[in-house]
């Protein structure tokens, strides 16, 4: 019999399996430091568990739930990609950023992705299966072991990586939990970002679980027909329905919305984009995060140039918009809501 992956067990269901082993209900807490804070990778470690205890539990469950297929990292050290493999073979990539002290990890949530989003490797190439909160975790911490080694930890978390989060909510809300959890994970909700291409029913949803935590909408254009071409969920999830959920996540949160927009040349950057772009989001409580596309094999158009890119915020400034532009760095040339299949470059 395949075991079950222990880190896919919220604290309710962990207390009801110790429960049934007949344990009593400090050990919940014991197998739960174990997991979540000291980062076991065996259950021969959890020395404060009794030796019986430890090989039920290692008969039943297995802790790692992903191997390590390969990794690159960009020419100045700063950016490492990382290719897990899955138990049933897949390869998910996950993206850690280090730089300016804060040691970002970008984490996928879909082996593939459905969305097809044109200029975005991962979309390309089709959508296999959701990941398991084990798995989502397991990209998690298999860094935080590695930088804890250097007297070093993560900071901040992006669900930007592979695949549409809201696509995967249930395990996404529940990995949200984890790593927010002072007692597991303990990385401050504000410190984490879950980035969708806007799918509107769990946009109110999410902001009712998880008010804390920061929304991105991966946006890269703002009227109906250019969005569809680049997006094609927008079809489903037209701007006038996204902005009114965005406007009423912000009723319920009081927390500003980011929106990311990837700069094509001559496709989106033009003072007319710009300016229908500003009149969209104008008033709202947000910050627009500016990058330059990096073109790929399956979407080979440009980034725009450095001058086009500075008009284009100048007119969303002029609005009264915050604007930041993000640098062409390591992963950060492809941030935004998941393209990263492509290489690193730096
Ligand atoms: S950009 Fe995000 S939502 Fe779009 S296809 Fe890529 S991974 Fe999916």
């Amino acid at each position: 019999m395949t075991k079950a992956f222990i880190y896919d067990l919220t604290p309710d269901q962990l207390a009801e399996t110790l429960n049934a082993l007949e344990q009593p209900a400090f050990r919940t807490k014991q197998l739960i430091q174990g997991l979540y804070n000291k980062l076991y990778e065996s259950f021969d470690s959890f020395d404060a568990i009794p030796k019986a205890l430890r090989a039920s539990l290692d008969a039943q469950f297995e802790i790692t739930p992903l191997t390590l297929h390969s990794r690159v990292f960009s020419k100045n050290k700063d950016t490492e990609k990382v290719l897990f493999q899955t138990h049933d073979g897949h390869l998910i990539e996950t993206v850690l950023m280090r730089f300016e002290r804060r040691n970002t990890l970008c984490i996928s949530t879909q082996v593939g992705c459905p969305m097809g989003c044109v200029f975005c490797a991962t979309g390309q190439q089709g959508f296999a299966r959701n990941l398991s909160m084990a798995e989502i975790l397991g990209q998690f911490i298999h860094f935080q072991r590695e930088l804890r080694q250097n007297n070093e930890a993560l900071r901040n978390i992006v669900f930007m990586g592979m695949g549409e989060p809201f696509l995967n909510y249930d395990n996404v809300s529940k990995s949200l939990d984890a790593l927010s959890d002072p007692e597991r994970l303990g990385i401050g909700a504000r410190h984490i970002t879950v980035s969708t291409v806007g799918v509107i029913p769990r946009i109110a949803q999410f902001a009712k679980d998880h008010p804390q935590v920061n929304l991105a909408i991966s946006l890269h254009a703002a009227e109906d027909g250019l969005r569809t071409q680049l997006l094609p969920a927008n079809k489903q999830y037209p701007l006038d329905k996204l902005i009114k959920a965005c406007h009423d996540y912000i009723k319920t949160t009081n927390r500003k919305i980011t929106f990311e927009y990837a700069l094509i040349d001559q496709i989106n950057d033009t003072p007319e984009h710009a300016y229908t772009f500003a009149k969209l989001i104008k008033g709202m409580l947000s910050i627009v995060n500016l990058i330059t596309l990096n073109p790929s094999k399956a979407y080979p158009y440009p980034g725009s140039s450095h001058a086009r890119v500075q008009a284009f915020r100048d007119i969303l400034v002029s609005h009264g918009i915050r604007v930041t532009v993000r640098l062409r760095r390591g992963i950060e040339i492809n941030a935004g809501c998941g393209q990263l299949a492509g290489s690193i470059k730096s």
